[in-house]
């Protein structure tokens, strides 16, 4: 008698953020591949590469969206994202903060806080 177990496979797609909240961030984990300094406000794009929310949206092809990195289009992403207010990673952002406080003061009064709420500059194009 043989008894054969159906192992079933359970594909289960997610989006899962490199970040866990388990170990411990370095400097270089929140390193922004742009300006090389600790992330500000931290945007993780579906590629999963991460820039401050500033150096994203100066870097970032304006035309295109894409990933200043990969090339990889987030056009569609960052449209939804800007539009929720949801680009900055918060998570992340958060645990930045908390494990580098003193990094991240340099960083945000080192820029002036001029509130430009209004986004704009993000054209809906009609998709290829
Ligand atoms: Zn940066
Ligand atoms: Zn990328």
């Amino acid at each position: 008698m043989n008894y054969t177990d159906t192992l079933s496979p359970s594909v289960t797609l997610s989006c899962e953020l490199l970040w866990s909240l388990e170990s411990t961030l370095t400097l270089q984990d929140c390193r922004c591949p742009v300006c090389l300094e600790i992330l500000c406000e931290p945007v993780t794009l579906p590629c999963t590469h991460t820039f401050c929310k500033g150096c994203f949206l100066e870097s970032v092809d304006k035309a295109t969206l894409c990933c200043p990195l990969c090339r990889k289009r987030v056009s569609t992403w960052a449209r939804q994202n800007s539009r929720n207010n949801t680009l900055v990673n918060q998570q992340l952002w958060n645990q930045i903060q908390d494990q580098f406080p003193l990094h991240c003061q340099r960083r945000l009064s080192g820029q002036d806080g001029g509130g430009a709420e209004g986004q704009r500059g993000v054209h809906p194009e009609a998709a290829g």
